[in-house]
């Protein structure tokens, strides 16, 4: 948003909803355009072709993926929507970013109202192997419409790759490295994993009274006690059942005790009206009365379940009290949660345990790693990570601080916008020359 605003940039998206603002509004700086969506494009759009058949597929079709040819054409249509509000606002040879999966024939559509445009697209989740995509009944389609983009971005490099096997596989065009011909132009195909506004976190992190709030917390959950900190969207893709399986294991094996370690699961309510995320719901607060009920004292249980969106500076409260923080998704695109709890640890103390299927554990390698489908390993790592020496937690964390700060969100974006200059002025360079060949 900053940057948006620094470009004097438009926000066209929808408002999540129907009661929303129907007419262009300016808001702290941005002009925003809303787009409506219907009721039922909200279930069949929304809550269906996005959520119920690209979200799962996604993700290793970690829960299985539907697919209905009723919410494809809502998918076009809406898609259309949002291309034709670009395309209304968008000043000549403006260039345009594109976000996420819910918006992948945007591309296409705009660059066939808008030549003149400069076209990025951004998926913020995981872009699937070509084994699991090739399931999509619309994968033609979709990839066509990613390729009406200058660079198509995605978090991680296997997800560029993944992406070049499937124009190989099931389009015309061809592409070698980072680059695909399509017609006279170039598209790019490369990872910009995404980042967090470190300066911000640690602005927050020195904040007297969120210091006094972390102090706080610390001293109601027991200054002797080891806290560990979950923070996840109440997704089935984040691994929180297993992660409580893990915490479950330990107090049962003898090894820790409701004495010395206490979870604290923050999760954040979504898209309550699909079937998947109430199950997953059940599942989580199933756990956590079995594993409270088996293993609480009178005056002491071992995990809190807060099933709310936690105000930042509470969120970074957490973070600070927190000695070891548990990222645990099956799949994740990025997972900025990770990068804020490293962010936030201004006197280097504190241990990530981190999934190795997110897509901050490339960089955050100094993380204490750990397979989100392996329940012994999980259990160790956790224990592994509670028993770190002080010395060896303060090397990992200013590793991993180091290199958040090398690339924050703000290095994402001008990446991004200067690959979409570059990619677009060299097809344009391409497509002249081969127009003045006879
Ligand atoms: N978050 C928040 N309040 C909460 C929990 C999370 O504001 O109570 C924010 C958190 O700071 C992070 C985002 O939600 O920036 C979650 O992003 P992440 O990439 O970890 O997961 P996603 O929800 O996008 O899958």
């Amino acid at each position: 948003m900053p940057i948006l605003r620094e470009h004097r940039g438009v926000w066209v998206g929808w408002a999540g909803s129907l009661e929303a603002a129907r007419e262009p509004f300016l808001h702290d700086g941005l002009f925003n355009v809303p787009v409506p969506i219907s009721p039922d494009e909200v279930e069949n759009y929304y809550e269906g072709f996005s959520n119920s058949s690209l979200w799962p597929l996604y993700h290793d079709a970690c829960q299985t993926p539907h697919y209905h040819r009723h919410w494809w054409s809502p998918y076009v249509e809406v898609n259309r929507r949002f291309a034709e509000h670009a395309a209304e606002r968008a000043a000549p040879h403006a260039r345009v970013l594109v976000q996420d999966y819910h918006l992948q024939l945007v591309p296409g559509m705009l660059r066939a109202m808008r030549p003149d445009l400069k076209i990025g697209f951004f998926l913020h989740i995981p872009f699937p192997p070509v084994e699991l995509f090739a399931q999509l009944p619309w994968r033609q389609q979709i990839l066509e419409g990613l390729l009406g983009a200058d660079v198509v971005g995605f978090q991680t490099r296997a997800g560029a790759q993944n992406f070049i096997r499937l124009v190989n596989r099931y389009t015309p065009h061809r592409g070698v490295g980072q680059a695909i011909m399509v017609g006279q132009r170039h598209v790019q195909a490369r990872e910009f994993p995404i980042s967090i506004d470190i300066e911000r976190f640690e602005t927050l992190a020195n904040d007297p009274a969120i210091i006094d709030r972390a102090q706080e917390i610390r001293a109601e959950l027991g200054e002797h006690r080891t806290i560990l900190l979950g923070v996840d969207r109440l997704d089935y893709t984040k691994g929180i059942d297993i992660r409580l399986r893990a915490v479950d294991e330990l107090l049962k094996c003898g090894r820790h005790s409701v004495n010395d370690l206490v979870l604290v699961q923050v999760c954040v309510p979504s898209r309550e009206s699909v079937d998947e995320y109430v199950e997953v719901r059940n599942r989580v607060e199933k756990l956590v009365g079995q594993i409270n009920g088996e293993h609480s004292e009178v005056a002491q249980v071992p995990v809190h379940y807060l099933r709310r969106n936690l105000p930042i500076e509470e969120l970074v409260a957490n973070y600070i009290a927190a000695d070891v923080m548990l990222v645990t998704p099956l799949r994740d695109g990025m997972n900025l949660v990770a990068k804020e709890y490293i962010a936030c640890r201004m006197n280097d103390s504190g241990v990530l345990v981190l999934s190795e299927f997110t897509g901050a554990a490339r960089e955050l390698d100094r993380a204490v790693l750990v397979n989100p489908h392996d329940l012994d390993g999980m259990a160790h790592a956790i224990d592994l990570a509670i028993s770190m020496p002080i010395t060896e937690q303060a090397r990992r964390i200013r590793s991993m601080r180091q290199k958040i700060r090398r690339r924050t969100v703000f290095d994402w974006a001008n990446d991004l916008l200067g690959a979409v200059d570059a990619a677009s002025s060299f097809s344009m360079a391409a497509g002249g020359a081969t127009r003045e060949s006879p």
